[in-house]
Formats: structure tokens, sequence, C-alpha cells
């Protein structure tokens, strides 16, 4: 009886505190509320777990973040004194779930002692990022996924992709989530996934974020040191691990190019604030068991390897943002070097083709009792294909008040003009652009932008911001502010009442004015000559040269086509 008494209150004082996922058939996944109780329940049993709500996402429910410090300091500004912190996010695509089943595993083994806990890092983790989708709970929209038995949907509760909207933040997730990031202020980043694409015997994949685009030696020591150390303890557990394989419909085998994670993307959105991030990819076709395995040992190597290192993490990435000065180059956009291969040993499947029972065409297939080990070309190096100096500070009217207020979600400090003045700048023009015909994420995003540069002095009036580039987020002004960056604020629209022009004329009235213009204005009218003479289309269209004229007249509004943030050089 007493021995009874005892074992009962043993248990009383050490619950299990089993997982979803654990008390399941090793193919099933917490639900939304089974995660929230989950991290709750550790909150409350442990002074080393403390769960956080954060800002509102578009479901409804606040987005929560969950830390964890041995020493019970929940106060960022003082962590961040002596300690590095890990971020970790999941559920960005409820339908890969397995970085959040593994993730409450991780914390409880933590706080129960069963791994060691770190002394010199903090992890804080963003137990479900996409709640809408996660609500949105099925077993069938990952058609190509080998488990869990159900699982939330991709697009959260407004359809978006939370993995596109780091830039644009058209959602509340995303916003919330700049605020936690600038809260918490990571030292490293990691956004738990699931692959698609091709056959491969891997269970773990996994996109780093691009060294050059994080730059520096900060970007050098993660590529050339920090994941291939991590890589080599997963080996020594018997875990194998390729890059992301960047390929979709075709075969492995001819060689993939490495990710290049643009801002819009969780690492790349953390790249710019000199936070290395990766994406573990696990491959869709393996069973969910394996795969949680090995995000949850991925997790814990980085977690070793950030201990060992953070002190030497934050010093670089600190120095790296000496890289982003004023006057240097700053590049834009980048093309893959395909001059520069990395013989990458992989672990393939045999892939042929033969008739497709559906279409009767070619199709794809991997023949698993054929595994291969062979050396693909993997292409890790870009060159940039369009650079901008930096300047010395942006500045911005007051009136664009959508961006200046994504610029302070996203902590970036500026101040107000105290008084009406003119202003030495480079201001550009927008030149030509080409729009997509299709929806993507809720916009018709621009690309190939081209600008004209001009040197001039423009009127600033009080309450205008002025942004000095010198600041934490400097790449994430370059990346958002210049127009031509592929996920600027630009190409996505933030823009677009520029573009219109808002008075026109009618010819029968301007042909007068236009004759005049040109008469009076000889160096005009030479141009306008040699225009007829050289390009055919225009000689013929009435319409085209008196537009021309137009343009070229006081007439012509200033305010088409000139975008209206301006760089201060000096
Ligand atoms: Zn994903």
């Amino acid at each position: 009886m007493l021995l009874f008494f005892a074992t009962t209150l043993f248990a009383q004082k050490k619950p299990m505190y089993t997982t979803t996922y654990e008390k399941g058939n090793g193919n099933q996944t917490a639900t939304y509320q089974e995660t929230i109780d989950y991290f709750k329940l550790l909150d409350k049993d442990f002074e080393s777990i403390k769960m956080i709500e954060m800002g509102p996402t578009d479901s409804g429910e606040p987005l929560r973040i969950v830390i964890f410090n041995p020493d019970k300091n929940f106060d960022f500004a003082e962590i961040r004194k002596t300690k590095a912190i890990l971020l970790l996010n999941n559920g960005i695509h409820p339908g890969e779930p397995d970085g959040i089943d593994a993730t409450m595993m991780l914390y409880r083994d933590l706080a129960t002692g069963k791994i060691t806990a770190p002394k010199n890092t903090v992890i804080v983790n963003i137990p479900v990022y996409n709640i809408g989708g996660m609500l949105n709970r099925n077993s069938n929209t990952r058609a190509n996924q080998n488990g869990p038995e159900s699982y939330g949907f991709r697009g959260n509760e407004r359809n978006y992709d939370l993995n596109r909207d780091f830039v644009k933040s058209d959602t509340k997730n995303s916003r919330s989530f700049a605020q936690i990031f600038h809260t918490v202020k990571p030292d490293i980043f990691i956004d738990n996934h699931v692959s698609n694409g091709a056959d491969y015997q891997y269970v773990f994949t996994y996109i780093a974020t691009h060294h050059q685009k994080l730059g520096g030696n900060l970007g050098n020591y993660f590529k050339k040191d920090m994941i291939p150390e991590i890589l080599a303890s997963l080996k020594a557990k018997k875990i194998d691990a390729t890059p992301y394989v960047n390929i979709h419909d075709e075969k492995p085998d001819g060689g993939f190019e490495q990710f290049m994670d643009s801002p819009r993307y969780s690492t790349g959105y953390a790249s710019m604030f000199d936070v290395p991030g990766s994406m573990p990819e696990t491959h869709m076709l393996k069973e969910y068991a394996l795969r949680v395995k090995v995000t949850y040992e991925y997790m814990l190597e980085s977690l070793n390897y950030i201990e060992k290192n953070h002190t030497a993490i934050k010093e670089m990435r600190a120095a790296n943002r000496d890289n982003y000065l004023p006057g240097m180059k700053y590049p834009l956009q980048w093309a893959v070097d395909s001059a520069q291969v990395t013989l990458l040993p992989f672990k393939g499947y045999e892939g042929d083709y033969k008739t497709s029972e559906i279409t009767g065409q070619p199709r794809l297939f991997y023949d698993r009792s054929k595994p291969f080990e062979k050396i693909v070309k993997y292409y890790q190096t870009y060159h940039p294909t369009l650079e901008v100096t930096i300047p010395q500070s942006y500045i911005i009217p007051k009136a664009w008040y959508t961006i200046i207020e994504l610029l302070k979600i996203n902590n970036i400090q500026m101040y107000p003009l105290e008084k009406d003045i003119d202003i030495e700048v480079e201001s550009y023009r927008i030149e030509d652009y080409q729009t997509t015909t299709y929806a993507y994420e809720g916009h018709y995003p621009h690309s190939d932008t081209k600008i004209i540069i001009k040197k001039e002095k423009v009127h600033f009036t009080k309450g205008d911001f002025v942004i000095d580039t010198q600041q934490p987020g400097v790449k994430y002004l370059l990346e958002t502010l210049e127009p031509q960056a592929v996920d600027s604020y630009f190409n996505w629209n933030f823009f677009d009442s520029i573009l219109q022009q808002k008075e026109y004329f009618s010819a029968y009235v301007f042909e007068d004015t236009a004759a005049k213009l040109l008469k009076d204005n000889p160096a005009l009218k030479a141009e306008f000559e040699a225009k007829k003479k050289q390009d055919t289309d225009f000689a013929k269209s009435a319409e085209t040269q008196l537009d021309w004229v137009y343009i070229h007249s006081v007439h012509y509004e200033k305010t088409h086509m000139q975008y209206p943030v301006y760089r201060k050089m000096k």
C-alpha cells in the first residue's frame, strides 16, 4: 500500500510529458490546440520555459513564442549581453508539420534534463506561425507526401503563402513576425519545412541561406564552418544530408543550383539582418517518423554548434555591417556562375522515362531498387548582375506612410525633417518594367525594372523622413527601397500609383502649343526630327509624336514615373 502510494505521488510529480506525436502511431501530428496546450503545460511545470503571447495573425489567434532558458531569465536585452539566441519557426506551411512535433520533444528533453541544457544559448520558438493554415486541417492537400495522417494547409486564413510574405507583409502574421524577430534579435534562425520535387535516398535536405547574400566573413563562416560541422555531427548519427535538390520534374543527376533565398523568404529575411538561417526540407516521400527524427537532430546539433561558437557567431554578425558602408557597392541582382562547379557526392535513385498511362507522353519515374551514389554538379556561386552604390541616407516624403510604417515595423530608425529644406539628392525615374499577367501572392509583381538616375535638388517639407543607412537594417533598406532589387517595395506594387499619368491633352488643342514649342526650341525640334527619321513607327503615329512633345513640355506632370524615395549620397 505504502509502495503504491509512493509510486502514485512520484507519477503525479513527474508526468511523462508525452507529445501527441509520441502517443500516436508515429504518423500523427499535434493539432493547433494540442501544440499550444503542450507548451502551456511545459511553461507551468518548468521555470526554464516561458510562453509569451505576441502580435495578432489573420486567423484572430495571437502568435506565441516559447523561450527556453535554464537561467529563468526571459528579458531579451539581458539575455543577449552574454548569450546567443536561436530562433525556431514552425508551421509556416502547416502541411509540413515535422518541426512542430520535433520542437515539442526538444523543449521537453531540454527542460527535463534528458539532454544537457545549453549555458550560452537561449532557444526561442514560434510553435505555429501559420495558425489559420494549421486550423484548416485535412488529409489530402499534400498529394505527394507520405504522412502524417492529417495536417494543416499551406495557405493562411486569407490564402497567402507566408513564406513569400516577409517583405510585402500583407498578413498580420508577417507583421507580428517582424515584431518577434526584432524583439528576440536572434543570432541564428531555423525555419522547418518538408520538400517537394525529385526522389532520392536522403531524408534530410536543407536550404542554407545564400552565403554571398549573407555577406563577408559571416557568409564564408556559415558556408565553410558552421553548416559543414553541423552536417558532420549529423553524419556521426548516421544522418546523411544533401543541399536542397533545387530541381523539379527533372532528374537531379544533371546537377542543380543552390536556391537563392531572396528576402521574401524566411531565411532571406533573416539574412538582411545578418542572421544566418536555414530551412530543413525533409523529404516528403520518407516516413513521417524518420522526418521528425532528423528535424529534431538538426535543431539539436545546431544548438550544440551555437553553444560552442556563440562568441564567434555574435562577433561575426556585428562585424558584418562593415561590409555595407556608404559608397560601397551592393548587389541587387544575382545570376548563377556556371563556371564555378562544386562536385557533390549524391545518393539518388536511377530515374528513367516511360509512357504515361494518362497522357501517352513520356513520364519520369524513379526506380528505388536501383540506388546510386554519383558525383553531381552543384552550382553554389552566384555573381552580381546589378549593383548599386550604398547612399548615406534615404529620404522619403511623409506622404508615403505605408512604406514608413513597414520600415518602422522592421525596426528601421528614422528621423523627421524639422523644417522645409532643399536637399541635393539622386533621384530615380522609372524607365521601364515588366508586370506578371497572373496573380501571385495577392499582387501582380513587377520585374526587370529599369531606372534613370538624376542628380537634383529636391524640395522636402517638415516631417519628411531621413533614414540613415548606417544601422543594423542597412540591407533591409537596400533590398526594399532600391526599386531594381528583386523584392523591392516597387516590384511588390507599393508605388504603382506613380505609374499612371493623371492629366492628358486633347490633340486638337495641344497641336498649336506643340508647334510653338518646337519652333521656340530648335534643339528639341532637332531631336524630334531625328527620332522621326530613325523610328518608323514613331514617324507613322501622329498620337505618339504629339505625346512625345507633351512629355517634353512643361505641361507634363513631374510625378509620373518619379520614384518618391531619394538617395542622399553625402
Ligand atoms: Zn515549406
